[in-house]
């Protein structure tokens, strides 16, 4: 049937036009705020797990005001605040309650009429937490202030003052780099400090903690706080701290001088807390698990961790790409330069918890060959760039991924460690190894005599700043890695005189991450992970077990006619290039029986030198003097 679209039913009064939207947020403006804000949050009510705010704002102006709840969180590079959980919120001005109107459009925003002559606004609400953020512990409670405040629109957030103070339910001690004003038995008062400093200081409190000096005199000062859900967990050794002091040696000779006054890195050791970290300018997050000191076999996926979060203090935080910096946490941030911000950050991670013992040479190999190989199977890469990678925090962050290697999710950590390798590589080939990336880092990080201040970057900064130690046509190279469909990812291997190789047996690292996952991990042979139970987490994207119709969430019951078990399964596998592997699989309710077409056998990633070669990798994770 033909259609033909008739102009004539278009036209004012006959179809719905849209309404002009209300006027948009009072703009922030970098100009000064009269007063100090204060703020005091209750963290005692553990019970109920949740946050009871108070504040007090000092009034700017008659007339109508918008308070705002962040949504943005720069270590998150996305908005990840969510006011769904403020409740109870009420406000009243110099004593008498008022109304509040949220925002027709931005749900983060209270819009309150201040009357002539007033002097102090006060708000109160509650922050409710969800079981699942693990904020509030007995022992362990985790103050992020980001969501714990709302403040004025129309101020850059470096311009407002805020006096914040903390209520601890008893017998639990706060750590924070906030510097403390005073304190009686429950309650903490820190030194006022901008909102944009406040938030990037979280503070964490608990029950059983150590507390070690890890710089010598003379140096800013760097301070491991180690908070446990289990005494027993504090078990640092003396070779442990030995390790963490090389690996702030090794980090200031690569970067310089730092920019924080003090720095706290907070380890919490708790299986309550996903391993992970959040990086700041004066404090790391670094939520390891609870037998991190105590099963050191076991951590071989998490040993740069704290490497990680305190090359961010320089790399993300300090300087920090120029489309990324906001001036408020309600103002969007943009991702373009994530594969510097944080996959250099992980590239030095991976360097320095080398450098520094948290790793054996082998044992970061292993750890570089997980990331190779990784990288080498990311299908996605035909469809989806490195660049456009880097706005996954953006519309992906706190939704699951079925196929990971199809649609990519934040690939600019691993493919970020080949990217860089590949820039140390071009750097050490074009000057003869006279020098590297350790030169770029001195030169692009050690800026501004130590400066506080946050020192902003462009795309064609990053490569002016290459250029500066090797001339080369860095912008072609580097858009020619960030634009690109192909493989060509691994050739910065190579160059540094290595290769990804694949063996029927794993390396310590790959069963560990295999543990850590809770699968066996066949990714790299018949394209799945399964759980011990049979069930399928991640299926290759085309990959042997999804041609055969299988999918993450299909069940396998049975391999080769016998009840499922990972060493029934790898054993099959491992048979594959004389014997089929026949499964039976569950699905929708349904059983299918398939055929998996794979006739290789057990495949584990691996590095290998490529014979002749200069070995420049090798120069790369020694421990080195360089200035
Ligand atoms: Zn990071």
């Amino acid at each position: 049937m033909a259609f033909t679209f008739s102009l004539a039913a278009t036209g004012k009064g006959i179809n719905p036009q849209p309404l002009p939207y209300p006027a948009p947020i009072e703009a922030p403006r970098d100009v000064p705020f009269k007063g100090t804000l204060s703020l005091v949050v209750d963290a005692t009510d553990i019970a109920h797990k949740l946050f009871a705010v108070r504040e007090i704002l000092p009034v700017q102006a008659s007339g109508s005001l918008t308070l705002l709840y962040p949504a943005w969180e720069s270590a998150s590079h996305a908005e990840t605040i969510s006011v769904a959980n403020l409740a109870g919120l009420f406000v009243s001005i110099d004593g008498k309650s008022v109304d509040w109107q949220r925002d027709a459009v931005d749900m983060h925003a209270f819009h309150i009429n201040v009357p002539v002559g007033a002097r102090a606004i006060e708000v109160e609400f509650q922050y409710l937490t969800r079981a699942s953020d693990a904020l509030m512990t007995p022992n362990l409670v985790d103050v992020q202030w980001q969501r714990l405040l709302l403040y004025p629109a129309g101020w850059f957030a470096r311009n407002i003052p805020v006096a914040a103070s903390l209520k601890l339910p008893p017998g639990l001690k706060a750590f924070t780099s906030l510097d403390v004003d005073g304190a009686s038995d429950d309650m903490v008062a820190y030194k006022p400090v901008s909102l944009e400093a406040l938030t990037d200081s979280p503070v964490y409190a608990g029950r059983y903690w150590r507390q070690v000096k890890l710089t010598p005199d003379g140096v800013p000062t760097v301070r491991l706080d180690l908070l446990a859900d289990n005494r027993g967990d504090l078990a640092e050794t003396g070779d442990d701290l030995s390790k963490l002091r090389q690996l702030l040696v090794q980090t200031r000779q690569l970067l310089g001088p730092p920019h924080y006054a003090h720095y706290d890195a907070i380890v919490t050791l708790s299986d309550a807390f996903p391993a992970g970290g959040i990086e700041h300018l004066e404090s790391g997050e670094d939520n390891l698990p609870a037998n991190y000191f105590t099963d050191n076999a076991e951590q071989l996926n998490n040993l740069d961790l704290i490497a990680h979060e305190y090359v961010h203090s320089w790399n993300g935080k300090f300087r920090q790409p120029a489309d990324l910096w906001t001036p408020t946490l309600n103002v969007p941030m943009r991702d373009s330069l994530l594969w510097v911000y944080e996959g250099q950050t992980e590239f030095w991670g991976r360097v320095l918890a080398a450098r520094s013992g948290q790793r054996t040479r082998q044992e970061t190999l292993d750890k570089l060959a997980l990331d190779a190989a990784v990288v080498d199977a990311r299908v996605g890469r035909s469809w989806k760039t490195l660049q456009d990678s880097n706005n996954d925090p953006l519309y992906m962050a706190g939704h699951s991924v079925a196929w990971r290697d199809w649609q990519r999710r934040e690939d600019y950590y691993p493919e970020g460690v080949m990217l860089w390798l590949d820039v140390d590589a071009i750097v050490r080939e074009r000057s003869s190894d006279k020098k590297s990336l350790n030169d770029f880092a001195r030169a692009f990080f050690d800026v501004g005599n130590g400066s506080r201040i946050t020192s902003t970057y462009t795309f064609e900064q990053v490569c002016d700043a290459l250029d500066r130690i090797v001339p080369y046509d860095w912008s072609g190279f580097l858009r020619s890695r960030l634009d690109a469909h192909d493989s060509s990812v691994l050739d910065g291997l190579a160059r540094m005189g290595w290769r990804l190789v694949y063996t029927d047996t794993p390396t310590a690292t790959f069963t560990q991450d295999e543990v850590d996952s809770g699968v066996i991990d066949l990714t790299y042979s018949i394209g799945l992970s399964i759980s011990s139970k049979g069930d399928v987490r991640v299926a290759s994207w085309q990959g042997p077990a999804f041609t055969a119709g299988v999918a993450p969430g299909a069940h396998i019951i049975s391999v080769n006619g016998k009840p499922y078990t990972s060493d029934l399964m790898k054993a099959a596998v491992k048979s594959a290039t004389t014997a089929s592997i026949d499964i039976q699989y569950e699905a929708d309710g349904q059983t299918h029986a398939a055929t998996i077409p794979y006739h290789g056998t057990l495949r584990y990633p691996q590095l290998e030198r490529i014979a002749g070669s200069v070995d420049r990798l090798s120069g790369l994770l020694a421990p080195v003097n360089i200035h």
